[in-house]
């Protein structure tokens, strides 16, 4: 909380800069925002013509009779529909798409980090103003969370993973070296005690969560998507002690086995599950599992695999995966196992990734349930449901604003007109 106040104070700075707003730190600044539509995902309603009241970094009342102090500053969103800020589960700020492959190897940690702070700052203007980063080279994504923490650099809130933890030769590993390189992925742990110690290792450095490859990839050579990676085993190990030390688990899998396997293994979320089946759908339900869709990237990659210059280990890979994946989503919506929206943006260019509201909307989610999914799904989640996800008193003013009505076209969230993150205005108009 103490980094968090850190922030806003230093944002505010930036903020009077920016806009000309007098802010005394002393007494915390007074808004009201005057919204037309406002969007409450609890109950999947459209409200009219509310008021939010917001002191410093938190939302002080909502509601249509709220008598807003003198001393207030207003935001007038009268014309627009206001909505809690995004959130998305699953990025990967660190990396620029297409950078992976050989390319990627020259590309060092500490400009990884540097990479991140530019695409933090793109990601909260496109109105996420939280992200949970999973799968970064070394402790990059340590580096930006805190570094957005401290007031440093603008972003979303972060919480981190940290290196994604692989077998050898799986999808976290380095495989693009011959042997004589002796290179591995920082995240390459083998067996009960490897794996024990990698979590441990990771929580040391910094990570929030962690994360884990069940099965192969798509951006990694020589790991096959449609096999499992660990053994259900050694998954067991990864997620007791993940959940020992407090920390949720996110998997990446793809196989239908792998997923079925991570998920007895307690996982709190399935990434992708491109090849997930009835029997896995049944036991995501059975015990809540999250399913992280991550479903603009099929139809990203569908338009613009040329110009992305992959290699053709990925792009063979890529084509394998489309059709089965864009069936397993709409099965899955269809199911009504709980989602979370996370983009994988990284993989494709950060900035688009309200995409991902529009193409689980496509492939069948309504568009409340689409909106929950980058809400309250997102914030239970990542277990902030007390902090973020709703527009409510007590919970950080992050709140975003659009043209139009997202449930009658979901695109328009591709377009925010204004961005808050904790009271602080970052984007506004048609900046
Ligand atoms: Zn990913």
């Amino acid at each position: 909380m103490r980094s968090l106040r850190k922030t806003v104070l230093a944002c505010c700075v930036l903020s009077t800069a920016l806009y000309g707003i007098a802010q005394s730190s002393a007494d915390p600044h007074v808004t009201a925002i005057r919204a037309g539509k406002l969007f409450e995902p609890k109950s999947g309603k459209m409200l009219e013509n509310q008021t939010v009241l917001i002191r410093g970094e938190v939302i002080q009342a909502v509601g249509s009779n709220i008598e807003i102090p003198a001393d207030a500053k207003i935001i007038d969103l009268s014309k627009e529909t206001v909505l809690p800020g995004f959130i998305d589960v699953h990025t990967h700020l660190t990396f620029d798409a297409g950078s992976g492959g050989l390319q990627g190897l020259t590309t060092s940690v500490p400009r990884q980090a540097l990479i991140g702070a530019k695409n933090a700052r793109i990601t909260l203007l496109a109105g996420f103003t939280t992200v949970r980063n999973v799968g970064a080279e070394q402790f990059s994504d340590v580096a930006l969370r805190d570094a957005i923490n401290d007031g440093d650099v603008i972003g979303p809130r972060m919480q981190v993973s940290g290196p994604m933890l692989s077998i050898t030769g799986g999808h976290g590993d380095n495989n693009l070296l011959p042997f004589e390189y002796h290179a591995t992925g920082d995240g390459v742990a083998d067996g009960p005690d490897q794996i024990r110690h990698k979590v441990r290792e990771n929580i040391k450095y910094g990570a929030d969560v962690i994360k884990f490859a069940a099965s192969g990839g798509t951006m990694s050579k020589g790991d096959n998507p449609l096999l499992e990676s660990y053994s259900p085993e050694e998954m067991q190990v990864l997620v007791s002690e993940a959940h020992r030390q407090g920390r949720k688990v996110a998997t990446h899998a793809h196989s239908a086995l792998s997923i079925k396997d991570a998920v007895r293994a307690g996982v709190d979320s399935v990434e992708h599950g491109i090849f997930l089946d009835d029997e896995g759908i049944s036991l995501m339900k059975e015990r809540g599992t999250y399913l992280v869709p991550t479903s603009f990237p099929l139809f990203w990659y569908t338009d613009n695999m040329e110009s992305m210059h992959l290699p053709k280990y990925t792009e063979d890979k890529i084509k394998m995966i489309l059709p089965a994946a864009k069936i397993s989503m709409a099965k899955a919506f269809k199911s009504g196992v709980k989602v979370a929206l996370g983009t994988d943006a990284g993989v494709y260019p950060h900035g688009l990734n309200a995409g991902e509201y529009w193409s689980m909307v496509k492939l069948g989610l309504t568009p409340v349930k689409a909106l929950q999914a980058g809400s309250i799904n997102a914030a239970d989640l990542m277990g902030w449901g007390d902090r973020i996800g709703t527009i409510e008193p007590g919970k950080f003013a992050d709140i975003v604003a659009v043209n139009g009505n997202p449930l009658d076209d979901i695109s328009v969230l591709q377009h925010v007109s204004f961005v808050m993150k904790g009271g602080v205005v970052y984007k506004t108009g048609d900046q």
